[in-house]
This record gives structure tokens, sequence and C-alpha cells, in this order.
């Protein structure tokens, strides 16, 4: 049969097909309230930080596999409705020194096996569209976001040559300063060199070539000064790849309410604001854990260092694997918290900065298996929108929290790649050409 031979055949079977039946439902229907499983499934979540690519490349590590004491695979993948995963690209900088591009490529290359490993169940994704249409296809999307700038070795070339790999996010800073940027991580530290306005020149050019390139700036880990520094430059609204409200637990690396309300504002004068990503980890979600953990600091860092030594004289490689093998066993001590406190940092955000600038950033497989309560997966990602919505939290509004907040922030870090692409590059160094009117 030709094309139009069908086409003709599937007109005249129109009015069979679609024809409505005396018994349609009435026009007025009362509006039926979804369940809060229901609202999970309908959502397209996006999950903005998982170090899964370690387990990946040192432990030849599946998805496929159970978790084996890890947090993420395709099973609770599937069980929680987990639409995309952004997995950090992250370089441990004291191990890889020296060889940052090489360990950010191979972390990179791990991400792709899966992918290629699994092309009935994961699809890659570096656009917000990429995501919705491996949602269309039922597939999980695969993203990726470079966690730390020491990654980029102090160039902007591969920087570029990152995002031309599929990264869409940077996080300009892990727990270590950078040549250009400042870690909330070693700000105290006054061995490590810090610069007096928490972004260099060369910073500040970097954030302008991400917003050049359509690569989410992301300020999780940076110091204050960073992130005010950041958020003046920056054409682009900004994500908080995972980082908690430092009101309700009061660590470097969580957020008080002034930057979140920043982040909220952040990009340029027409934006419709950034996101903060959530981070599960119990240590920035309670303050009794914080607190618990600073207090064993002393005790576990001298066992990782006597372990270090005991390594050396062995004549045994000390790996990271090894050190966060010690750190969890002290910290596997100290109570989890309950689900509801982190709820409570959820919802703190979505008061202080809005319902439009708050989602989730897990941290799962990066934070030694230190979550709250009942949280242990993906698979438990539909208790997180059954306590909010019994909190009053709407469908809607449960559906921005889960993954729409992000793909707005996404969408909107495109646009502006877009124009600033069709102008000149500016010569950053020699004149700042962002410096933005006082709103
Ligand atoms: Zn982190």
């Amino acid at each position: 049969m030709t094309a139009r031979a069908f086409a003709a055949l599937l007109l005249l079977a129109y009015p069979v097909l679609f024809a409505q039946t005396p018994t349609a439902p009435p026009a007025k229907m009362p509006i039926k309230t979804l369940s809060p499983e229901a609202v999970h499934r309908s959502a397209l979540v996006i999950d903005t930080h998982a170090d899964t690519p370690q387990r990946f490349l040192d432990e030849n590590y599946d998805l496929a596999d159970p978790l084996n004491g890890g947090n993420l695979n395709l099973d609770s993948i599937h069980k929680g409705n987990l639409g995309a995963e952004f997995f950090s690209i992250w370089v441990e900088p004291k191990l890889y020194k020296g060889q940052y591009a090489r360990r950010t490529l191979e972390l990179i290359d791990s991400v792709k096996q899966q992918v290629a490993r699994h092309p009935d169940q994961i699809q890659f994704a570096a656009s917000p569209e990429g995501i919705e249409e491996a949602h269309r296809n039922h597939k999980f999307a695969a993203l990726m976001g470079i966690e730390g700038g020491h990654s980029i070795e102090n160039s902007l070339a591969l920087l570029r040559q990152y995002y031309a790999l599929g990264v869409r996010y940077m996080t300009l800073t892990w727990s270590n300063s950078t040549d250009w940027a400042d870690s909330s991580g070693d700000i105290d530290d006054t061995s490590v060199p810090h610069n007096k306005e928490g972004l260099t020149e060369f910073g500040k050019d970097v954030v302008y070539e991400m917003n050049r390139l359509g690569m989410m700036v992301d300020i999780s880990h940076v110091s204050d000064h960073t992130f005010y520094r950041t958020l003046v430059i920056t054409r682009a609204p900004v994500i908080a790849s995972h980082s908690g409200a430092r009101a309700l637990c009061n660590a470097p690396r969580n957020m008080t309410d002034d930057m979140l309300r920043a982040v909220a504002r952040s990009g340029g004068p027409n934006s419709k604001g950034g996101v903060i990503q959530v981070n599960f980890f119990s240590g920035f979600v309670s303050q009794a854990y914080w607190d618990a953990m600073k207090a064993q600091k002393p005790e576990v860092d001298k066992a990782i260092a006597e372990a270090k030594e005991k390594a050396k004289a062995e004549g045994r490689e000390f790996k990271y694997a090894d050190e966060e093998k010690i750190q969890r066993s002290y910290m596997d001590r100290i109570p989890r918290p309950p689900l509801s406190m982190l709820i409570d940092h959820i919802d703190h955000i979505a008061k202080v900065a809005g319902v439009d600038h708050v989602g989730l950033g897990s941290d799962f497989d990066g934070v030694s298996g230190q979550l709250p309560e009942g949280l242990d997966s993906p698979a438990d990602l539909p208790k997180i929108t059954a306590a909010l919505m019994a909190r009053g939290y709407s469908a809607e509004d449960c559906r921005k929290i889960l993954g729409g907040n992000l793909l707005r922030v996404f969408r909107e870090v495109e646009q502006v790649a877009k124009d600033l692409q069709a102008q000149d590059r500016p010569k950053i160094t020699v004149k700042q050409p962002f410096e933005k009117a006082a709103k």
C-alpha cells in the first residue's frame, strides 16, 4: 500500500476510531486529588549530584549490579522513577595531582561506558530536550557535571573540550581552592593561598566562558566571598547542585538565607532565577549529626594517619577508598537523622527563596552512606514527594521541586549562551564587560 493510500484509509477510519461513545463522561468532572505516588510517577524527576562514577572506574561497578553498599543502580532508579541524574565528575585533588585532566577524561568515559552497556535503559543527555526525549523513550537520562574547577587545569580550552564531551555544569571548586576561586573547604586554612575577591580575573573569565558555552555555573562548595563575586558577574542563573540551608545546619557548605535569596535572583535582568538542589548528606541535614562528626574528627584523622603510615611501611598504595572506609566506620556510629529533617531543608528553601528555586541534589554515593533514615537509594524518592504533599505542597509544586525547576534553569542557561554567542567575546582581563546595573 502506498503511503497516500494508507493515509486515505486512516482518514476513512477516523470517525470510527475516535468517535465519542454515548457513555462518554460528562464534561465537568470533580477534580480527583492525585495520590503522592501518582504525583511522583507523573513527574520528571531529576537529581543533580551522584558520585557513582568513582565506583564505575575504581570498582568496575555496573549500574545493573546490586547496590553492594552504594546508593544508585538501575533497579532503584526504576523503582523511584528517577528520570535523570547528573553524574559527578570529581577528581580527588591530592591523589591525582599532576593528572587532573586524565582522571577527568577517564571519569567522563566511565559514564559513557555505562550508557553503551545499557542502551535499552540509559540514554546519554546533554540538554533539557535530551532529558525530555529520554523520558519519552522510557529511559533514564545520564548527564554529567564536573565537581571542582581544578579539572580544567587553568585552561579555558580544557573547559570547552569538557563541554564538547557533554559536561553541563561545573562546580567552581570542590573542598580545595583553585588558583582562581576559593573553596569553603579550606578558606580558614592559612597555608592555602586565597584571593581577595574570591575570584581572580581568570576566574571571572571562566564564569563568562561557562555562560557563553551554556554550562551551568554551580556554586556548591565555594567560599561565601566567591559565591557573591560569582553572582555579581554571571549572566545566567546559577545552580547549587548539592547544598542545604545553613539556618538549619550550620555547616560552611550550606547556604545562608541571604545566599538562598541571591540564587533565586541570579542571572540577567529578565532571568527567572537559579535553583538550590538540596543535599541529602546527614552532616548537612542535621546540626546534631554535624556536631557529632566534628567531635570525632581528631580521632578519625589519627586513624587515617596511622593507616597511611601502615600502608607505607608495607609498601602498599593508600587509596581514597581506604580513607573512605575509615571515615564510614566512624560515621556509622552517629544516629541517622529522620527524613523529616531533609524535608525541613526543602521547605525552608521554598519559603525563603521560593518554591521555584528548590530541587534535589542527593550526593548519592558521595557521602559514605550517611543519609537520613529510610533514604538509601532513588527507590526511596517517592517518600520525599509524599512528605511534601503531607505538608501541603501541591502536585504542581512537587513536580517543580522534583525536576521542573532545574529544567527551567537549564533552558535559560542555554538561551543566555545563544545570546552571548551572537556577540563578540569580550577581552575580560582588559575590562569587565559584565558589571550589572544595581537591581
Ligand atoms: Zn560535593
